[in-house]
């Protein structure tokens, strides 16, 4: 099943992130950390790919552990920055024997050393979509950043260009983290206004930890409001606590998210069940309602 025809559902979706293994020793953790979030009923769950296309092997067995074992929808991320065209096509064929049907679209971040652009390479994750769509029936998702790309300057500019994207064959976007619900709200507002009209859903990171949102600045460039940095700055010393903070205020997102009218939401949880589980939980009647 394709996930744009969940997302059409009109019901309220909520899906989870995992990273594959780097080594094939580190499968059956990962595999059991995947297990676990199946339990939960997620409307899909994605499969990251590795930023030196290292893991691609594994991002497709454990995408195709959720679809073929899980009985879950699975997401598996493609980047093209890292790898040449040809062994681009191969993923995708790879994927395609494998039966995985939804493909989050990616250039991915440009590895120091190479040549960037180059022939041989796609430039944009536009590109890499066309390409896609040439080898067979996707669903294709793509991804949107609410506080802009950190390469542009201008944000007039990253909707110009996201544009062009939805328009190469662009099914549904996901949003980088954010932990200002208003930064989305007027990121929906201007892409709407530019005419892109497919499914966005909002990413929710919920950080559990000082060093994890050291990483996050790191990574996304993101802002923290001051009510996080309170949050961070009483509690960032005492893990449990900390832990625990995050995950309330994740869950505070996704309650305003929903409340908004959002439907669809994707939780960056990664490999942590228990993370996973206590946001279900805290949101149990909530997405009954
Ligand atoms: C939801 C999500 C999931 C992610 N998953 C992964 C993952 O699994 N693995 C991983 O390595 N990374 C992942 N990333 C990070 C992502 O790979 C990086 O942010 C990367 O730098 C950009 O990828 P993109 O697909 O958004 O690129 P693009 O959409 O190609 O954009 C890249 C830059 O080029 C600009 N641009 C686009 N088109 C044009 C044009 N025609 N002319 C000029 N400029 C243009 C854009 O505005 C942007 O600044 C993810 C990010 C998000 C938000």
């Amino acid at each position: 099943m394709k996930i744009i025809d969940r997302l059409n559902e009109n019901k309220i979706n909520i899906s989870f992130e995992v990273f594959p293994p780097k080594t094939d020793e580190g499968y059956d953790k990962v595999a059991s950390a995947t297990d676990e979030i199946a339990k939960l009923n997620p409307a899909f769950i994605s499969v990251t790919y590795g930023a030196g296309g290292g893991t691609s092997k594994n991002t497709a067995r454990i995408a195709s552990h959720i679809k073929d074992d899980l009985h879950v929808l699975s997401l598996a991320h493609l980047t093209c920055a890292s790898s040449t065209k040809e062994e681009v096509r191969q993923v995708i064929e790879n994927l395609k024997r494998l039966g995985i049907e939804n493909i989050l679209a990616l250039r991915g971040d440009i590895p120091e050393g190479i040549q960037f652009p180059s022939n041989d390479r796609f430039r944009y994750a536009s590109e890499l979509i066309g390409e896609i769509r040439k080898h067979g029936d996707f669903c294709i998702g793509a991804a949107c950043y609410p506080e802009g790309h950190v390469e542009n300057e201008h944000k007039e500019d990253d909707i110009r260009y996201l544009k062009q994207k939805v328009d190469s064959g662009v099914d549904f976007l996901t949003t980088q983290m954010f932990f200002d619900n208003d930064i989305h709200y007027n990121f929906l507002y201007r892409i709407r206004e530019a005419g892109i009209t497919v499914p966005v859903l909002p990413g929710i990171m919920p950080i559990t930890s000082a060093s994890q949102m050291k990483k996050s600045v790191e990574l996304s460039g993101t802002v923290f409001p001051r009510r996080f940095l309170s949050i961070l700055d009483r509690f960032g010393s005492s893990p449990a606590a900390m832990k625990q903070a995050g995950i309330a205020y994740a869950t505070d997102q996704i309650i305003d998210l929903l409340a908004n009218g959002v439907k669809n939401i994707h939780i960056y949880s990664m490999n942590k069940p228990d993370v996973a589980a206590a946001i279900m939980s805290n949101l149990s009647e909530i997405i009954r309602a």
